[in-house]
């Protein structure tokens, strides 16, 4: 698809890593399926994964993780 960011670059199938904050939690997951901007590096996902990313990340917060690096898994 075209990317909505830059206006000038398409998206391609790849991975990105994501950081997410929770508080004081801060999650990052790596290898994260995405559609990839060649312009400008924007990375997009699709609303199951952003879901399965956020539930993780509150998981972690609640149990008090400062600083997590995960490799990303589909539940
Ligand atoms: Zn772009």
């Amino acid at each position: 698809m075209k990317c909505p960011i830059c206006k000038h670059g398409n998206t391609h199938q790849g991975v990105a890593s994501i950081t997410l904050e929770r508080g004081s939690s801060t999650m990052m997951f790596k290898n994260v399926p995405a559609e990839v901007c060649e312009n400008c590096g924007e990375a997009y996902h699709d609303a199951k994964i952003t879901r399965s990313l956020l539930e993780q990340a509150n998981q972690a917060a609640q149990h008090g993780v400062e600083l997590d690096v995960r490799r990303y898994a589909t539940a």
